[in-house]
């Protein structure tokens, strides 16, 4: 298979040539959300991006395995190991056990995720579900001597490897800074920049969540999670990481330094990462309290699919400022656009050549380090053309493989009306609850495999705050 896509890789801090380690496949890992709260739409644009990616690599023929955690133990506020605990600030917030914040806000994650046609990862995985495979890798780091125990907690030392930093090129003093939120310096620590991988002495008298381990009742650290279940399901190499790039220092930057001390050699090859999502006052962070959400956005009549066309239409790699303005603005080309597909008839014969011509052309703007806003000017470039609307139609519906904004559908969607005979609607309603069934027992991929056979029947699931709702396509 001809490698095409070139995307930039934090790790050279160039735009490579993407080759996977094994030959048309490709082995991708996430930074899943903390659900302490709503995701901002700052995270939904990192997830919309990577989606974004996912769906770039399926779309010139690679067979892609996806996994993501979801962090519900071990993340504190800090992003280092200083401040509160994430799930246990949720909790006490509302004052709810931290299981229990940790299902609201997972099931919330995935019902944006839906809105968005944000495909779920073909494995999906919480850091509580893993705590054996964390204490095996640590034990593994203590044999090989790059772990110590120190006022009872198990450090991993950073001293013990050739170069730490390799994820960037920014000065030690400068990245520390992000990490003096709290500047209680642990004094347990050999070397300032050793983390913790499992933490014994609770920092929190009310910790919930604790395990057994050899070195006494506690719970884990959030970086050991990401590599415990990229390994899990990856095995001992990966070709793509995701996340944002407040993910690069310390978050990465330590999976990198605990995954190869353990494994005894490179671990992955290409990191990708979306940059911020800010608002006027700056960087949009859950911590700050007040926050934008998706279903606020419904709120005030945003379809979700706007949100993601204004994610798609500027780069990855740029920061990306929020306004209402901006997106109504967005908001009103893309009703032109669905209105101009959504008339379009799609009977008749499409003009191979012309299909293959714009395929193409769409396929190398993504494959130039995922030029969306590129990809989108194909699409208008291709309706303005003087071809078929049947070839119109196809290129629309074959572009929405990758863009998800329901391109072909919105338009009926929006037109639709009228109701549905008492057996079909009944018939829908089973299928919302085995899907619900489905998502408790985290099986994501039956998830969504029943929303796709009604999307086949033309309906169409959205998951809200009230519940699932249906609509006809
Ligand atoms: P968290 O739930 O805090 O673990 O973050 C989930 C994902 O959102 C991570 O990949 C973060 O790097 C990313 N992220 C956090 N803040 C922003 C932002 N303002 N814009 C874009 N991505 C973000
Ligand atoms: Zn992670």
């Amino acid at each position: 298979m001809e490698n095409k896509l070139r995307m930039y890789n934090t790790l050279s801090r160039k735009v490579e040539q993407f080759v996977p380690k094994e030959e048309g496949k490709v082995a991708m890992y996430t930074c899943g959300p903390t659900v302490y709260h709503f995701a901002h739409i700052g995270n939904l644009r990192s997830y919309i991006m990577e989606d974004l990616l996912e769906k770039t690599l399926r779309y010139i023929g690679y067979d892609v395995k996806r996994v993501m955690n979801i962090t519900d133990v071990g993340h504190l506020s800090s992003d280092a190991d200083t401040g509160e605990d994430k799930m246990l600030k949720g909790a006490k917030r509302e004052h709810k056990s931290v299981m229990e914040i940790a299902k609201f806000y997972t099931d919330a994650f995935f019902g944006d995720c839906g809105d968005l046609n944000i495909k779920t990862p073909d494995v999906v995985e919480p850091a509580t579900n893993c705590i054996s495979e964390f204490i095996h890798v640590i034990e593994g780091l203590m044999e090989k001597g790059y772990a110590y125990e120190s006022g009872g907690n198990i450090y991993f030392d950073t001293s013990k490897l050739k170069e730490y930093y390799v994820l960037s090129n920014h000065s030690e003093e400068e990245l520390l800074v992000g990490v003096r939120e709290d500047v209680d310096e642990d004094v347990n620590k050999r070397n300032k920049t050793d983390f913790v991988l499992w933490f014994t002495k609770s920092k929190f008298d009310s910790q919930e969540l604790k395990w057994e381990s050899p070195w006494g009742t506690g719970y884990p650290g959030w970086h050991i999670e990401c590599s415990c279940i990229s390994m899990k399901h990856l095995g001992e190499y990966m070709d793509i990481h995701c996340g944002g790039v407040d993910n690069i220092f310390p978050h990465h930057t330590n999976e990198i330094a605990q995954s190869e001390a353990y494994l005894g050699h490179k671990w992955c090859n290409y990191w990708f990462h979306v940059h911020h999502l800010n608002d006027k006052s700056g960087k949009m962070s859950k911590s700050k309290g007040e926050f934008l959400t998706l279903s606020l956005l419904k709120s005030k009549g945003y379809d979700p699919k706007v949100y993601r066309l204004f994610c798609l239409q500027s780069h990855y790699r740029k920061p990306l400022e929020f306004s209402y303005e901006a997106l109504d603005n967005i908001g009103a080309a893309y009703e032109k656009l669905v209105r101009r597909i959504g008339t379009l008839k799609k009977e008749g014969q499409v003009d191979q050549e012309r299909f293959g011509y714009y395929r193409e052309r769409f396929q190398e703007a993504l494959c130039d380090d995922l030029n969306s806003s590129m990809a989108i000017t194909v699409l208008y470039d291709m309706l303005k053309e003087d071809m078929s609307d049947a070839t119109k139609h196809a290129l629309a519906e074959s572009f929405d493989q990758v863009l998800g904004l329901d391109l072909t559908v919105a338009y009926r969607m929006k037109e639709a009306e009228g109701e549905v005979d008492p057996e079909t609607e009944s018939y829908i309603l089973a299928k919302i609850e085995e899907r619900k069934a489905a998502k408790k027992e985290k099986n994501f991929a039956l998830a969504d495999q029943i929303r796709s056979e009604l999307l086949e029947k033309g309906i169409v699931l959205e998951d809200t705050r009230e519940g699932v709702k249906w609509k006809k396509a």
